[in-house]
Protein backbone atom coordinates (compact mmCIF):
# COMPACT_ATOMS: atom_id res chain seq x y z
CA UNK A 1 0.00 0.00 0.00
CA UNK A 2 0.87 3.52 -0.61
CA UNK A 3 2.56 5.06 2.59
CA UNK A 4 3.44 8.59 0.18
CA UNK A 5 1.13 10.85 1.77
CA UNK A 6 2.13 9.95 5.25
CA UNK A 7 5.81 10.52 4.12
CA UNK A 8 5.25 13.86 1.99
CA UNK A 9 3.23 15.18 5.16
CA UNK A 10 6.28 14.74 7.44
CA UNK A 11 7.84 17.60 7.26
CA UNK A 12 5.44 20.23 7.85
CA UNK A 13 4.91 18.86 11.65
CA UNK A 14 8.36 20.31 12.01
CA UNK A 15 10.50 20.40 15.68
CA UNK A 16 7.71 21.66 18.03
CA UNK A 17 4.65 19.99 19.19
CA UNK A 18 1.96 20.33 16.74
CA UNK A 19 -0.80 19.36 19.36
CA UNK A 20 0.35 22.41 21.32
CA UNK A 21 -0.08 25.06 18.57
CA UNK A 22 -3.39 23.53 17.19
CA UNK A 23 -4.59 20.57 19.35
CA UNK A 24 -6.99 18.49 17.68
CA UNK A 25 -9.42 18.91 20.41
CA UNK A 26 -9.48 21.80 21.22
CA UNK A 27 -11.19 22.21 24.55
CA UNK A 28 -12.81 19.21 25.72
CA UNK A 29 -16.49 19.14 25.54
CA UNK A 30 -18.65 18.46 27.78
CA UNK A 31 -21.62 16.31 25.72
CA UNK A 32 -20.54 14.15 22.83
CA UNK A 33 -17.25 12.95 22.88
CA UNK A 34 -16.26 11.04 20.43
CA UNK A 35 -12.46 10.99 20.41
CA UNK A 36 -11.73 7.10 20.62
CA UNK A 37 -9.59 4.87 18.83
CA UNK A 38 -8.42 7.47 15.97
CA UNK A 39 -7.92 9.99 18.76
CA UNK A 40 -5.17 8.64 20.23
CA UNK A 41 -3.39 6.93 16.90
CA UNK A 42 -0.45 8.35 18.15
CA UNK A 43 0.14 6.66 20.96
CA UNK A 44 0.70 3.77 19.21
CA UNK A 45 3.21 5.05 16.76
CA UNK A 46 4.44 6.55 20.48
CA UNK A 47 4.94 2.58 21.95
CA UNK A 48 6.30 1.39 18.52
CA UNK A 49 9.67 0.81 19.98
CA UNK A 50 8.35 -0.78 23.63
CA UNK A 51 6.27 -2.89 21.50
CA UNK A 52 9.26 -4.16 19.41
CA UNK A 53 10.97 -4.94 22.93
CA UNK A 54 7.80 -6.53 24.62
CA UNK A 55 7.75 -8.51 21.27
CA UNK A 56 10.70 -9.91 22.43
CA UNK A 57 9.20 -10.71 25.94
CA UNK A 58 6.35 -12.35 24.28
CA UNK A 59 7.87 -14.24 21.36
CA UNK A 60 4.98 -17.03 21.77
CA UNK A 61 2.00 -14.63 20.85
CA UNK A 62 3.41 -13.55 18.00
CA UNK A 63 5.07 -16.47 16.62
CA UNK A 64 3.35 -17.72 13.35
CA UNK A 65 0.38 -20.56 13.17
CA UNK A 66 2.63 -22.67 11.24
CA UNK A 67 1.62 -26.17 10.86
CA UNK A 68 0.44 -28.44 7.64
CA UNK A 69 -1.78 -25.96 6.03
CA UNK A 70 -4.17 -28.79 4.64
CA UNK A 71 -4.89 -31.58 7.03
CA UNK A 72 -7.84 -33.05 5.31
CA UNK A 73 -10.58 -32.14 8.22
CA UNK A 74 -11.85 -29.03 8.60
CA UNK A 75 -11.90 -28.38 5.04
CA UNK A 76 -14.84 -26.23 3.90
CA UNK A 77 -15.65 -27.03 0.77
CA UNK A 78 -17.36 -23.87 -0.11
CA UNK A 79 -13.75 -22.55 -0.21
CA UNK A 80 -12.43 -24.69 -3.31
CA UNK A 81 -10.83 -21.10 -4.43
CA UNK A 82 -8.98 -20.66 -1.14
CA UNK A 83 -7.73 -24.30 -0.82
CA UNK A 84 -6.37 -24.13 -4.58
CA UNK A 85 -4.59 -21.06 -3.59
CA UNK A 86 -3.16 -22.41 -0.68
CA UNK A 87 -2.05 -25.56 -2.56
CA UNK A 88 -0.71 -23.38 -5.13
CA UNK A 89 1.08 -21.41 -2.67
CA UNK A 90 3.13 -24.55 -1.23
CA UNK A 91 3.97 -25.85 -4.92
CA UNK A 92 5.35 -22.54 -5.62
CA UNK A 93 7.24 -22.45 -2.53
CA UNK A 94 8.60 -26.06 -3.08
CA UNK A 95 9.48 -25.15 -6.62
CA UNK A 96 11.51 -21.91 -5.47
CA UNK A 97 13.17 -24.09 -3.51
CA UNK A 98 14.08 -26.84 -6.00
CA UNK A 99 15.19 -24.08 -8.22
CA UNK A 100 17.08 -22.60 -5.40
CA UNK A 101 19.19 -26.23 -5.35
CA UNK A 102 19.81 -26.54 -8.74
CA UNK A 103 20.79 -22.99 -9.44
CA UNK A 104 23.58 -23.76 -6.64
CA UNK A 105 24.53 -26.78 -8.07
CA UNK A 106 25.15 -25.77 -11.40
CA UNK A 107 27.38 -22.56 -10.21
CA UNK A 108 28.94 -24.49 -7.60
CA UNK A 109 32.15 -22.19 -6.29
CA UNK A 110 32.49 -20.90 -9.96
CA UNK A 111 33.03 -16.74 -9.80
CA UNK A 112 30.90 -16.49 -12.61
CA UNK A 113 27.06 -17.72 -12.34
CA UNK A 114 23.94 -18.50 -13.23
CA UNK A 115 20.86 -16.84 -12.07
CA UNK A 116 17.85 -18.75 -12.38
CA UNK A 117 15.78 -15.87 -10.77
CA UNK A 118 13.43 -14.87 -13.46
CA UNK A 119 11.87 -18.37 -13.17
CA UNK A 120 11.06 -18.15 -9.53
CA UNK A 121 7.38 -17.97 -9.20
CA UNK A 122 7.73 -16.78 -5.17
CA UNK A 123 9.75 -13.11 -5.69
CA UNK A 124 10.60 -11.31 -2.51
CA UNK A 125 8.95 -8.08 -3.62
CA UNK A 126 5.32 -9.95 -4.00
CA UNK A 127 4.99 -10.61 -0.53
CA UNK A 128 4.83 -8.67 2.91
CA UNK A 129 8.57 -7.08 3.27
CA UNK A 130 9.01 -8.81 6.64
CA UNK A 131 7.53 -11.96 6.62
CA UNK A 132 8.36 -15.39 4.68
CA UNK A 133 5.25 -15.93 4.26
CA UNK A 134 3.50 -15.69 0.33
CA UNK A 135 1.50 -13.68 0.32
CA UNK A 136 -0.67 -14.89 -2.47
CA UNK A 137 -2.88 -12.17 -4.22
CA UNK A 138 0.10 -10.52 -4.49
CA UNK A 139 1.70 -12.55 -6.40
CA UNK A 140 1.47 -10.97 -10.54
CA UNK A 141 3.31 -13.32 -12.50
CA UNK A 142 1.05 -15.97 -13.45
CA UNK A 143 3.42 -18.79 -14.39
CA UNK A 144 0.28 -20.51 -16.35
CA UNK A 145 -0.59 -17.98 -18.73
CA UNK A 146 0.25 -19.02 -22.07
CA UNK A 147 2.50 -16.95 -24.79
CA UNK A 148 1.66 -14.57 -27.37
CA UNK A 149 0.11 -16.74 -30.26
CA UNK A 150 2.68 -17.04 -32.87
CA UNK A 151 0.97 -15.24 -35.70
CA UNK A 152 1.63 -15.78 -39.55
CA UNK A 153 4.28 -13.41 -40.81
CA UNK A 154 3.74 -9.87 -42.25
CA UNK A 155 4.25 -11.41 -45.65
CA UNK A 156 1.14 -13.58 -45.03
CA UNK A 157 2.44 -17.03 -45.86
CA UNK A 158 5.31 -19.56 -44.00
CA UNK A 159 7.14 -22.07 -45.85
CA UNK A 160 8.83 -22.93 -49.25
CA UNK A 161 7.74 -24.29 -52.27
CA UNK A 162 5.15 -26.27 -51.86
CA UNK A 163 5.05 -26.51 -48.60
CA UNK A 164 4.24 -22.83 -48.40
CA UNK A 165 0.58 -22.51 -46.07
CA UNK A 166 -0.79 -19.04 -46.45
CA UNK A 167 -2.58 -17.44 -43.36
CA UNK A 168 -5.84 -18.19 -45.13
CA UNK A 169 -5.05 -22.26 -45.08
CA UNK A 170 -7.76 -23.82 -43.30
CA UNK A 171 -5.92 -26.55 -41.50
CA UNK A 172 -3.69 -23.87 -39.96
CA UNK A 173 -5.47 -21.45 -39.66
CA UNK A 174 -7.91 -23.41 -37.35
CA UNK A 175 -5.72 -24.81 -35.30
CA UNK A 176 -4.34 -21.72 -34.58
CA UNK A 177 -7.87 -20.03 -33.48
CA UNK A 178 -8.46 -23.23 -31.15
CA UNK A 179 -5.29 -22.31 -29.46
CA UNK A 180 -5.66 -18.50 -29.04
CA UNK A 181 -8.66 -19.99 -26.96
CA UNK A 182 -6.54 -20.32 -24.21
CA UNK A 183 -6.09 -17.13 -23.90
CA UNK A 184 -9.25 -16.13 -23.27
CA UNK A 185 -10.03 -15.45 -19.39
CA UNK A 186 -9.35 -18.56 -17.13
CA UNK A 187 -12.72 -18.32 -15.65
CA UNK A 188 -13.84 -18.85 -19.45
CA UNK A 189 -15.04 -22.33 -20.27
CA UNK A 190 -13.99 -23.91 -23.39
CA UNK A 191 -13.80 -27.28 -23.16
CA UNK A 192 -11.27 -29.45 -24.05
CA UNK A 193 -11.24 -28.62 -27.34
CA UNK A 194 -7.54 -27.49 -26.57
CA UNK A 195 -5.68 -30.66 -26.72
CA UNK A 196 -7.62 -32.12 -29.40
CA UNK A 197 -6.73 -31.40 -32.84
CA UNK A 198 -9.92 -29.05 -33.00
CA UNK A 199 -10.06 -26.70 -35.88
CA UNK A 200 -12.38 -23.60 -35.60
CA UNK A 201 -12.98 -21.47 -38.41
CA UNK A 202 -12.63 -17.80 -38.11
CA UNK A 203 -16.20 -16.95 -37.77
CA UNK A 204 -16.91 -18.87 -34.81
CA UNK A 205 -13.63 -18.06 -33.14
CA UNK A 206 -14.49 -14.43 -33.27
CA UNK A 207 -17.91 -15.12 -32.11
CA UNK A 208 -16.46 -16.76 -29.28
CA UNK A 209 -13.68 -14.65 -28.31
CA UNK A 210 -16.36 -11.70 -28.33
CA UNK A 211 -18.64 -13.81 -25.98
CA UNK A 212 -14.92 -14.06 -23.83
CA UNK A 213 -14.40 -10.80 -23.49
CA UNK A 214 -17.73 -9.17 -22.25
CA UNK A 215 -18.09 -12.13 -19.58
CA UNK A 216 -14.66 -11.32 -18.84
CA UNK A 217 -16.07 -7.96 -18.32
CA UNK A 218 -18.91 -8.93 -16.69
CA UNK A 219 -17.18 -11.17 -14.11
CA UNK A 220 -14.65 -8.56 -13.17
CA UNK A 221 -17.26 -6.05 -12.40
CA UNK A 222 -19.03 -8.94 -10.47
CA UNK A 223 -15.58 -9.71 -8.87
CA UNK A 224 -15.15 -5.92 -8.10
CA UNK A 225 -18.23 -5.72 -6.01
CA UNK A 226 -18.04 -8.99 -4.28
CA UNK A 227 -14.39 -7.62 -3.03
CA UNK A 228 -15.89 -4.47 -1.71
CA UNK A 229 -18.74 -6.23 0.44
CA UNK A 230 -16.00 -8.52 1.81
CA UNK A 231 -13.76 -5.69 2.98
CA UNK A 232 -16.94 -3.77 4.46
CA UNK A 233 -16.83 -6.95 6.77
CA UNK A 234 -12.80 -6.90 7.04
CA UNK A 235 -12.64 -10.23 5.80
CA UNK A 236 -10.40 -9.97 2.85
CA UNK A 237 -8.81 -12.42 0.95
CA UNK A 238 -5.51 -11.85 3.23
CA UNK A 239 -7.40 -12.57 6.41
CA UNK A 240 -9.65 -15.26 5.39
CA UNK A 241 -6.07 -17.26 4.44
CA UNK A 242 -4.68 -16.62 7.85
CA UNK A 243 -8.24 -17.49 9.12
CA UNK A 244 -7.85 -20.95 7.53
CA UNK A 245 -4.26 -21.52 8.39
CA UNK A 246 -5.31 -20.97 12.20
CA UNK A 247 -8.04 -23.87 11.48
CA UNK A 248 -5.99 -26.00 9.07
CA UNK A 249 -3.20 -26.27 11.75
CA UNK A 250 -5.15 -27.34 14.19
CA UNK A 251 -4.97 -24.43 16.71
CA UNK A 252 -8.85 -23.75 15.88
CA UNK A 253 -11.47 -26.32 15.36
CA UNK A 254 -14.04 -24.13 14.01
CA UNK A 255 -14.65 -20.51 12.96
CA UNK A 256 -18.85 -20.72 13.90
CA UNK A 257 -19.79 -17.19 13.08
CA UNK A 258 -19.77 -13.38 13.50
CA UNK A 259 -20.14 -12.01 16.86
CA UNK A 260 -19.80 -8.24 15.80
CA UNK A 261 -18.84 -5.88 13.24
CA UNK A 262 -17.91 -2.60 14.69
CA UNK A 263 -16.16 0.34 12.61
CA UNK A 264 -12.80 -0.64 13.51
CA UNK A 265 -12.66 -4.26 14.16
CA UNK A 266 -14.42 -7.97 12.96
CA UNK A 267 -15.08 -10.19 16.51
CA UNK A 268 -15.60 -13.98 15.53
CA UNK A 269 -16.31 -17.10 17.97
CA UNK A 270 -14.21 -20.24 17.32
CA UNK A 271 -13.96 -23.19 18.86
CA UNK A 272 -10.33 -24.13 20.14
CA UNK A 273 -8.72 -26.65 18.29
CA UNK A 274 -5.77 -28.84 19.57
CA UNK A 275 -2.98 -27.50 22.55
CA UNK A 276 0.38 -27.23 21.45
CA UNK A 277 3.91 -28.35 23.36
CA UNK A 278 3.65 -25.12 25.27
CA UNK A 279 0.00 -23.73 25.15
CA UNK A 280 -3.16 -24.48 26.06
CA UNK A 281 -5.65 -22.98 23.78
CA UNK A 282 -9.20 -22.20 25.48
CA UNK A 283 -12.16 -24.46 24.50
CA UNK A 284 -13.85 -21.11 23.14
CA UNK A 285 -12.19 -18.08 21.28
CA UNK A 286 -13.15 -15.05 20.03
CA UNK A 287 -11.46 -13.57 16.85
CA UNK A 288 -10.79 -9.44 16.45
CA UNK A 289 -9.45 -8.89 13.24
CA UNK A 290 -8.58 -5.40 13.20
CA UNK A 291 -10.00 -3.76 9.61
CA UNK A 292 -7.67 -2.79 7.14
CA UNK A 293 -10.04 -1.10 4.89
CA UNK A 294 -8.25 2.57 3.35
CA UNK A 295 -10.80 5.29 4.75
CA UNK A 296 -10.47 3.76 8.14
CA UNK A 297 -6.72 5.26 7.61
CA UNK A 298 -7.37 8.17 6.37
CA UNK A 299 -8.64 9.22 9.61
CA UNK A 300 -5.88 7.55 11.24
CA UNK A 301 -3.27 9.49 8.75
CA UNK A 302 -4.60 12.89 9.74
CA UNK A 303 -3.85 12.42 13.19
CA UNK A 304 -0.72 10.75 12.92
CA UNK A 305 0.76 13.79 10.56
CA UNK A 306 0.10 15.78 13.66
CA UNK A 307 2.13 14.45 16.32
CA UNK A 308 5.59 15.92 15.74
CA UNK A 309 6.79 13.00 17.91
CA UNK A 310 7.00 10.81 14.72
CA UNK A 311 8.02 12.51 12.06
CA UNK A 312 10.92 11.02 11.60
CA UNK A 313 9.12 7.10 12.33
CA UNK A 314 5.71 7.18 10.65
CA UNK A 315 6.99 7.56 7.07
CA UNK A 316 8.36 4.48 7.49
CA UNK A 317 5.54 2.82 8.62
CA UNK A 318 2.54 1.55 5.93
CA UNK A 319 -0.78 1.57 6.79
CA UNK A 320 -0.99 -1.98 7.19
CA UNK A 321 1.81 -2.19 9.42
CA UNK A 322 0.30 0.39 10.90
CA UNK A 323 -3.02 -1.99 11.68
CA UNK A 324 -0.89 -4.27 12.92
CA UNK A 325 0.47 -2.03 15.54
CA UNK A 326 -3.13 -1.88 16.99
CA UNK A 327 -3.86 -5.67 17.45
CA UNK A 328 -0.29 -5.96 18.84
CA UNK A 329 -1.03 -3.21 21.67
CA UNK A 330 -4.37 -4.51 22.33
CA UNK A 331 -2.11 -7.92 22.64
CA UNK A 332 0.38 -6.16 25.29
CA UNK A 333 -2.58 -4.54 27.25
CA UNK A 334 -4.49 -7.45 27.63
CA UNK A 335 -1.35 -8.74 28.88
CA UNK A 336 -0.55 -6.53 31.14
CA UNK A 337 -4.30 -6.68 32.35
CA UNK A 338 -4.06 -10.58 32.35
CA UNK A 339 -0.80 -10.06 34.76
CA UNK A 340 -2.59 -7.78 37.20
CA UNK A 341 -5.07 -9.94 37.54
CA UNK A 342 -7.95 -8.12 36.15
CA UNK A 343 -10.97 -10.06 34.45
CA UNK A 344 -10.41 -9.86 30.99
CA UNK A 345 -9.85 -12.21 27.61
CA UNK A 346 -6.34 -14.09 27.84
CA UNK A 347 -4.48 -14.10 24.50
CA UNK A 348 -4.08 -16.97 22.61
CA UNK A 349 -2.41 -15.95 19.94
CA UNK A 350 -1.56 -12.53 17.64
CA UNK A 351 -1.53 -12.98 13.64
CA UNK A 352 -0.36 -9.46 12.04
CA UNK A 353 -3.85 -7.71 12.66
CA UNK A 354 -5.51 -10.42 13.65
CA UNK A 355 -6.01 -11.25 17.38
CA UNK A 356 -7.08 -14.38 19.12
CA UNK A 357 -7.99 -14.69 22.85
CA UNK A 358 -10.33 -16.26 25.02
CA UNK A 359 -13.89 -16.08 24.66
CA UNK A 360 -15.99 -14.60 27.44
CA UNK A 361 -19.38 -16.18 27.23
CA UNK A 362 -20.38 -19.60 26.65
CA UNK A 363 -21.97 -21.80 24.37
CA UNK A 364 -20.94 -19.27 21.20
CA UNK A 365 -22.94 -16.88 23.45
CA UNK A 366 -20.96 -13.71 24.36
CA UNK A 367 -21.36 -12.50 27.53
CA UNK A 368 -23.81 -9.44 27.60
CA UNK A 369 -22.82 -5.85 27.35
CA UNK A 370 -22.81 -4.13 30.85
CA UNK A 371 -25.54 -1.61 28.94
CA UNK A 372 -27.60 -4.69 27.80
CA UNK A 373 -27.83 -6.72 31.45
CA UNK A 374 -30.35 -5.94 33.81
CA UNK A 375 -28.59 -6.64 37.64
CA UNK A 376 -30.03 -6.65 40.74
CA UNK A 377 -29.27 -3.61 43.19
CA UNK A 378 -26.82 -5.97 44.87
CA UNK A 379 -25.23 -7.28 41.37
CA UNK A 380 -24.63 -3.68 40.37
CA UNK A 381 -23.34 -2.19 43.33
CA UNK A 382 -21.10 -5.17 43.54
CA UNK A 383 -19.95 -4.26 39.60
CA UNK A 384 -19.38 -0.67 40.57
CA UNK A 385 -16.99 -1.77 43.72
CA UNK A 386 -15.29 -4.24 41.25
CA UNK A 387 -14.76 -1.32 38.49
CA UNK A 388 -13.30 0.88 40.84
CA UNK A 389 -11.02 -1.30 41.79
CA UNK A 390 -10.21 -2.87 38.41
CA UNK A 391 -9.74 1.23 37.46
CA UNK A 392 -6.93 1.47 40.32
CA UNK A 393 -5.35 -1.60 39.40
CA UNK A 394 -4.93 -0.54 35.59
CA UNK A 395 -3.61 2.78 36.62
CA UNK A 396 -1.17 1.47 39.14
CA UNK A 397 -0.43 -1.88 38.47
CA UNK A 398 -0.55 -1.72 34.60
CA UNK A 399 0.22 2.00 34.28
CA UNK A 400 -2.87 2.18 31.65
CA UNK A 401 -5.91 3.80 31.04
CA UNK A 402 -8.83 2.47 29.53
CA UNK A 403 -9.52 5.29 27.04
CA UNK A 404 -12.67 3.79 25.76
CA UNK A 405 -14.15 2.68 29.10
CA UNK A 406 -18.34 2.52 29.40
CA UNK A 407 -20.84 0.19 29.70
CA UNK A 408 -20.30 -1.01 25.80
CA UNK A 409 -16.72 -2.36 26.65
CA UNK A 410 -17.60 -4.29 30.25
CA UNK A 411 -19.21 -7.70 29.91
CA UNK A 412 -20.67 -9.09 32.86
CA UNK A 413 -19.81 -12.55 32.93
CA UNK A 414 -19.73 -15.31 36.01
CA UNK A 415 -20.89 -12.88 38.37
CA UNK A 416 -18.65 -10.40 37.56
CA UNK A 417 -17.19 -7.79 34.98
CA UNK A 418 -14.58 -8.11 32.47
CA UNK A 419 -12.96 -5.81 30.92
CA UNK A 420 -12.02 -5.43 26.88
CA UNK A 421 -11.05 -3.87 23.88
CA UNK A 422 -7.75 -1.92 25.23
CA UNK A 423 -6.45 -1.43 21.61
CA UNK A 424 -6.70 2.06 22.65
CA UNK A 425 -5.80 2.19 26.14
CA UNK A 426 -2.78 4.74 26.48
CA UNK A 427 0.05 4.96 29.26
CA UNK A 428 -1.25 7.98 31.95
CA UNK A 429 1.32 9.93 30.97
CA UNK A 430 0.26 10.05 26.90
CA UNK A 431 -0.33 13.83 26.14
CA UNK A 432 -4.06 13.63 26.21
CA UNK A 433 -4.09 10.13 29.59
CA UNK A 434 -5.68 12.06 31.98
CA UNK A 435 -8.29 13.61 29.71
CA UNK A 436 -9.25 9.95 28.45
CA UNK A 437 -8.99 9.27 32.64
CA UNK A 438 -11.38 11.59 33.32
CA UNK A 439 -14.13 11.02 30.34
CA UNK A 440 -13.68 7.01 31.38
CA UNK A 441 -14.50 8.29 34.91
CA UNK A 442 -17.59 9.94 33.83
CA UNK A 443 -18.90 7.38 31.55
CA UNK A 444 -18.61 5.03 34.90
CA UNK A 445 -20.06 7.76 37.27
CA UNK A 446 -22.81 8.42 35.28
CA UNK A 447 -23.80 4.92 34.31
CA UNK A 448 -23.77 3.82 37.77
CA UNK A 449 -25.48 6.43 39.53
CA UNK A 450 -28.17 6.15 37.14
CA UNK A 451 -28.46 2.66 37.47
CA UNK A 452 -29.16 3.62 41.50
CA UNK A 453 -25.94 3.11 43.04
CA UNK A 454 -26.12 5.64 45.67
CA UNK A 455 -22.57 5.28 46.80
CA UNK A 456 -21.01 5.99 43.41
CA UNK A 457 -18.33 8.51 43.45
CA UNK A 458 -18.49 11.41 40.98
CA UNK A 459 -16.97 11.96 38.25
CA UNK A 460 -14.09 13.99 39.65
CA UNK A 461 -14.29 11.96 42.96
CA UNK A 462 -13.60 8.87 40.83
CA UNK A 463 -10.86 10.45 38.86
CA UNK A 464 -8.93 11.35 42.40
CA UNK A 465 -9.29 7.85 43.67
CA UNK A 466 -8.24 5.98 40.56
CA UNK A 467 -4.94 8.33 39.97
CA UNK A 468 -4.35 9.42 43.57
CA UNK A 469 -3.94 13.18 42.34
CA UNK A 470 -5.67 15.07 44.52
CA UNK A 471 -7.40 17.81 41.99
CA UNK A 472 -9.55 20.13 44.71
CA UNK A 473 -12.11 22.14 41.78
CA UNK A 474 -15.00 21.52 42.38
CA UNK A 475 -16.16 22.07 39.02
CA UNK A 476 -15.79 20.67 36.06
CA UNK A 477 -14.20 23.57 33.84
CA UNK A 478 -11.53 24.09 36.11
CA UNK A 479 -10.97 20.59 37.05
CA UNK A 480 -10.34 19.97 32.99
CA UNK A 481 -7.93 22.63 33.13
CA UNK A 482 -6.24 21.44 36.01
CA UNK A 483 -6.49 18.46 34.09
CA UNK A 484 -4.74 20.03 31.06
CA UNK A 485 -2.23 22.19 33.24
CA UNK A 486 -0.70 18.62 34.06
CA UNK A 487 -0.46 16.95 30.72
CA UNK A 488 0.95 20.64 29.52
CA UNK A 489 3.68 19.88 32.45
CA UNK A 490 4.91 16.33 31.37
CA UNK A 491 4.44 17.33 27.57
CA UNK A 492 7.19 20.57 28.61
CA UNK A 493 8.96 18.13 30.20
CA UNK A 494 9.32 15.87 27.51
CA UNK A 495 10.48 18.78 25.56
CA UNK A 496 13.48 20.19 27.38
CA UNK A 497 15.05 17.08 29.36
CA UNK A 498 13.33 14.11 26.65
CA UNK A 499 11.50 12.24 28.77
CA UNK A 500 8.30 11.73 30.59
CA UNK A 501 7.55 12.71 33.81
CA UNK A 502 6.74 8.58 35.44
CA UNK A 503 4.08 10.23 37.44
CA UNK A 504 1.73 13.02 38.11
CA UNK A 505 1.75 14.84 40.88
CA UNK A 506 -0.94 17.66 41.61
CA UNK A 507 0.06 19.52 44.99
CA UNK A 508 3.31 21.57 43.78
CA UNK A 509 5.57 18.77 44.96
CA UNK A 510 8.71 18.33 42.74
CA UNK A 511 7.51 16.33 39.98
CA UNK A 512 8.85 12.52 40.14
CA UNK A 513 10.52 10.82 36.99
CA UNK A 514 12.70 7.95 36.32
CA UNK A 515 16.35 8.49 35.77
P1 LIG B 1 -14.81 -2.74 18.90
O1 LIG B 1 -13.59 -1.91 18.72
O2 LIG B 1 -15.44 -3.16 17.62
O3 LIG B 1 -15.78 -2.16 19.89
P2 LIG B 1 -14.53 -4.87 20.86
O4 LIG B 1 -13.24 -5.44 21.32
O5 LIG B 1 -15.28 -4.02 21.82
O6 LIG B 1 -14.23 -4.12 19.48
O7 LIG B 1 -15.43 -6.08 20.40
C1 LIG B 1 -16.71 -5.87 19.87
C2 LIG B 1 -17.72 -6.78 20.54
O8 LIG B 1 -17.35 -8.13 20.35
C3 LIG B 1 -17.80 -6.59 22.03
O9 LIG B 1 -18.73 -5.60 22.36
C4 LIG B 1 -18.24 -7.94 22.52
O10 LIG B 1 -19.64 -8.08 22.42
C5 LIG B 1 -17.61 -8.88 21.52
N1 LIG B 1 -16.33 -9.41 22.04
C6 LIG B 1 -15.09 -8.91 21.85
N2 LIG B 1 -14.17 -9.65 22.45
C7 LIG B 1 -14.82 -10.65 23.04
C8 LIG B 1 -14.43 -11.78 23.85
N3 LIG B 1 -13.14 -12.01 24.15
N4 LIG B 1 -15.38 -12.62 24.26
C9 LIG B 1 -16.67 -12.39 23.98
N5 LIG B 1 -17.11 -11.38 23.24
C10 LIG B 1 -16.21 -10.51 22.78
MN1 LIG C 1 -15.96 -2.07 21.91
Amino acid sequence: MDSVGVAAAAPDAGPGPAWQSKCPWGAPSTTSISCSLADVMSEQLAKELQLEEENAAFPEAVAAAEGPYITGENIDTSSDLMLAQMLQMEFDREYDAQLRREEKKINGDSKVSISFENYRKVHPYDSDSSEDEVDWQDTRHDPYRADKPTTTPRRGFIGKGKDITTKHDEVVCGRKNTARMENFAPEFQVGDGIGMDLKLSNQVFNALKQHAYSEERRSARLHEKKEHSTAEKAVDPKTRLLLYKMVNSGMLETITGCISTGKESVVFHAYGGNATEDKVIPAECAIKVFKTTLNEFKNRDKYIKDDYRFKDRFSKLNPRKIIRMWAEKEMHNLTRMQNAGIPCPQVVILKKHVLVMSFIGQDQVPAPKLKDVTLSSEDMKKAYYQILNMMQQLYRECNLVHADLSEYNMLWHDGKVWLIDVSQSVEPTHPHGLEFLFRDCRNVSQFFQKGGVAEALNERELFNAVSGLNITADNEVDFQAEIEALEKMNEDHVQNHGKKLSTFSSDGDPPIYDE
